[in-house]
């Protein structure tokens, strides 16, 4: 495969430069394939619908044709995924794809597990460590540490201010041994990042250690994420009809965003052939793309706290890549687009209990909130011409192509649960009356000691402390 680059299309690479690299210090700009290969028809109409593990494979391998052998990205697959993924029906034409089974009860597991064993497998040859520096706000973080934990030839510094992430997030990225170590820095997010870029550009720092990224713009991160799209919508066509009669449904899949990787997964899915008629781009307060899908205007703009803070962006950095595969008008046929205030977070992680009796959490009840008003009338009201004011919470004043198939009864709608609500226990205590079981494994993390080690936010002082215990 070749890859190229959303602001200069003269660049031409291979995979394992974007993934070491990021993405392209010179342009400023980040990677995507050239081309995204279609699975054969035979492959995707096979009943029943081939593996989890059988899919990415298959989704995988034109990406890294040529620089991974088809064994070893076997091995690389069963490797990162020894979780499942669970497609949950809640009423008949909804169904819920459950991302949270793996070690940190997050979907970025999917992304960090494949990435690190391919950052793993290319940094094989070289005789020193590849040092992993990240700095997160919260989930990220523990996404990243879990999937590198172990992993051979690699190393993961994580900095996180102190005192800003919540306890349950703090343990999760200060407990582990071996290579990856936590710092929780005396400052903010902000300063979090700011040490990390200063690292990257410190050429003297960079002679004496290898380092390299790890944040969620890195392509191996959003490749993988395409596999349970495909996954979830095969195994939706070929069940719908016994769950509602549907033969061959249209299915929309409902997209909880913050940085919209997510969602371009989902993009990238499509266009290798899942059986996709639509997407919903729903978010919370943070409803940047909503409003560019409402004016045709994008303003970055700061970002705002919420009860479902994973999506807290203001400046959704693949914003950059949709619009290198899309045109607006393309965008605005293919997405109905939502967004949601914190009362309403609230609302709905007790409105899908109260029908559904299912728990889901703060991200994925924004979700459930987008598909609800739109399987119950939204559509019909912006085709009657309704224009909904888009400064509000609610459906955005955009019609989709995929509208009728709501209205005459041929949608189902996948929703994407993004956490497990164990992890937003008091928000679903707040919302429900009831607190979620705890996973053994989040039980388990919660009783290790921390380690994070102090560190005050001094560029100086951080980079002693690299150079004094990193191994070179
Ligand atoms: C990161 C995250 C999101 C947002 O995903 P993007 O790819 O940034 O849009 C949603 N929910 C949870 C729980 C997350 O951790």
């Amino acid at each position: 495969m070749i890859y190229t680059d959303t602001r200069d299309s003269s660049v031409k690479t291979n995979f394992r430069t974007c993934v070491l690299n990021g993405m392209n210090k010179e342009s400023g700009g980040l990677y995507i394939p050239a081309s995204f290969p279609k699975l054969s028809t035979e492959f995707i109409n096979r009943t029943p619908e081939p593996s989890f593990r059988d899919i990415a494979f298959e989704m995988a391998k034109p990406y890294v044709e040529g620089e991974i052998p088809d064994s070893d990205l076997m091995a690389i697959i069963a490797d990162a995924y020894p979780f499942p993924t669970r497609v949950v029906p809640v009423d008949p034409v909804s169904y819920v794809l459950e991302l949270f089974h793996g070690p940190t009860c997050a979907f970025k597991d999917f992304g960090a597990r494949f990435m690190a064993r391919v950052m793993s497998y290319f940094n094989k040859s070289e005789s020193s460590p590849l040092h992993i520096l990240v700095a997160t706000s919260g989930d990220t973080g523990s996404a990243v540490g879990s999937a590198f934990h172990n992993v051979p030839g690699l190393d993961v510094t994580i900095l996180y201010p102190e005192g800003k992430i919540s306890p349950l997030q703090e343990k999760q990225l200060s407990t582990f041994t071996g290579n990856v170590r936590a710092l929780k820095v005396n400052g903010t997010f902000d300063d979090c990042q700011k040490l990390v870029k200063t690292a990257f550009t410190d050429d003297s720092l960079r002679s004496a250690l290898r380092l390299s990224s790890a944040n969620s713009i890195n392509i191996s991160r959003l490749l993988p994420q395409a596999f349970y799209y495909m996954y979830s919508s095969l195994v939706v066509r070929n069940r719908s009809r016994g769950d509602n009669k549907i033969e061959n449904p249209d299915i929309i899949m409902i997209v909880p965003s913050g940085n919209f990787g997510n969602l371009t997964s989902g993009l990238i899915a499509r266009e290798m052939g899942a059986p996709i008629k639509g997407f919903v781009a729903a978010t919370n307060t943070n409803h940047t793309i909503p409003d560019w899908i409402a004016t045709g205007e994008y303003k970055a703009r700061p970002s705002v706290e919420t009860y479902a803070n994973a999506m807290d962006v203001g400046a959704p950095s693949n914003y950059e890549r949709i619009q290198a595969m899309y045109s607006l008008d393309q965008v605005r046929s293919l997405f109905a687009s939502y967004w949601l205030d914190n009362d309403g977070i609230i609302a709905s992680v007790k409105d899908c209990y109260d029908k559904t009796g299912y728990i889901i959490d703060p991200h994925g009840s924004v979700g459930w909130k987008a598909w609800s008003d739109i399987k119950n009338g939204g559509m019909e009201e912006l085709k009657n011409g309704k224009k909904g004011d888009f400064t509000k919470p609610g459906l955005t004043p955009n019609l989709p192509d995929w509208a009728d198939s709501v209205i005459n009864k041929r949608a189902v709608g996948i929703i994407l649960e993004t956490a497990h609500p164990a992890k937003f226990g008091a928000t679903v205590q707040q919302a429900t009356g009831r607190t979620p079981t705890i996973p053994e494994r989040l039980q388990k993390v919660m009783e290790l000691p921390d380690r994070a080690v102090p560190m005050e936010n001094d560029y100086n002082l951080f980079k002693d402390w690299l150079l004094a215990n990193l191994q070179k």
